[in-house]
C-alpha cells in the first residue's frame, strides 16, 4: 500500500500541475529516505524543469530537463501534495519549491517512501517486470515468465520481476478472481489458468483505478476500491462465490486472503 492504481491516480493528479514547473529548492527532513543524500538530490533537481511526470511499477518517475530522473516510491503511507497555500499536510518529509511559489510535498507517516535521484533508469529499474497495462503485458509473454521459475504465485507476484505494480491487496484480489491458491507453483499452470490470471491482474488494476484506488484510514484518502474487495482483509467473511468463509494464512510474513474452496491447490 500504495500499489499501481494508488500511484496512478497519484501521477494523473499531479501530471497537469508540475508538468513545465522549474524546481528552485529541494529540502528533506530524514536523510535515509533520499537517495544518494538530501545534498547531492538538492543539486541534483535544483534549477531543472520538470518534463513529464510518468509510472513504472510502482514508481513515480519525474522526467527532468537535463535527461536525468528523479524517483518517488511511495512505500506504506507516503503521499505526494501539490501545495498552493492553506493548512499543510501532516507528516511532511520532503519538499520541492517550485516557480511560482508553490510547492510538492512529500508526506510520509510510516517513513518507508524514498526518493531517489538517477541518471539511468534502466539501471534503476531494469529489473521490474512487465508493466501489467501496457501492450507488452501479453498473455504469452506472462505465460513465458511464469513458467521460467518454479515459485508460489504469491511471493512471486509481489517481487514484481515478472509483473510489477502489484502489492499485497491486489494480488490478493487478483489470485481471487483467477482462482488460484496463493502457493500455487508458477510454472504448474495450465494455459487456461494463465488467462485466467493475466485478465484477473488487469481486471483487478483497472477497476481499481476507476475506483481512484483503495484507502485506509491510516493511508492514502479519496478511493472507494475498499468496498468493493473480494478477498483481501475479508477473513472470515463468506465469499462472494460460494459462501465459504474468508481465510487468512501468513506468506512471507504478508497476510493473505484467499477462498479455501475456489482456490484449491
Ligand atoms: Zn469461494
Amino acid at each position: 500500500m500504495p500499489e499501481l492504481p494508488e500511484v496512478e491516480i497519484t501521477v494523473r493528479k499531479l501530471r497537469r500541475k508540475i508538468r513545465g514547473r522549474i524546481v528552485e529548492g529541494f529540502h528533506a527532513s530524514w536523510p535515509r529516505q533520499v537517495i544518494p543524500g538530501i545534498a547531492k538530490v538538492r543539486r541534483a533537481v535544483a534549477g531543472r524543469k520538470i518534463e513529464k511526470l510518468g509510472r513504472r511499477g510502482k514508481y513515480i518517475v519525474f522526467h527532468l530537463d537535463d535527461g536525468s530522473f528523479l524517483l518517488v516510491h511511495l512505500g506504506m503511507s507516503g503521499m505526494l501534495y501539490f501545495h498552493e497555500g492553506g493548512d499543510p499536510p501532516a507528516h511532511i518529509r520532503a519538499v520541492w519549491d517550485l516557480d511560482g511559489g508553490s510547492r510538492l510535498l512529500f508526506c510520509d507517516a510510516r517513513k518507508f517512501g524514498r526518493i531517489r535521484a538517477v541518471k539511468d533508469l534502466d539501471a534503476s529499474l531494469g529489473k521490474l517486470g512487465l508493466e501489467p497495462l501496457s501492450r507488452r503485458f501479453t498473455v504469452q509473454a506472462f505465460q513465458s515468465a511464469l513458467q521460467s521459475r518454479s515459485r508460489q504465485l504469491k511471493p512471486l507476484l509481489l517481487e514484481q520481476t515478472v509483473v510489477c505494480g502489484l502489492g499485497n491487496i491486489y494480488t490478493d484480489e487478483a489470485l481471487y478472481r483467477a482462482r488460484l491458491h496463493p502457493l500455487a507453483l508458477s510454472n504448474s499452470l495450465s494455459k487456461t489458468q494463465i488467462n485466467r490470471l493475466h485478465q484477473a491482474i488487469v481486471q483487478t488494476l483497472k477497476k481499481a483505478i476507476r475506483l481512484s484506488g483503495t484507502s485506509f484510514d491510516w493511508a492514502y484518502p479519496g478511493g472507494h476500491m475498499q468496498n468493493q474487495l473480494l478477498a483481501y482483509g475479508r477473513t472470515g467473511e463468506p465469499c462472494r462465490r460460494c459462501g465459504r468463509k474468508i481465510a487468512r494464512i501468513l506468506v512471507g510474513q504478508r497476510g493473505t486472503h484467499f477462498c479455501p474452496a475456489c482456490q484449491r491447490k
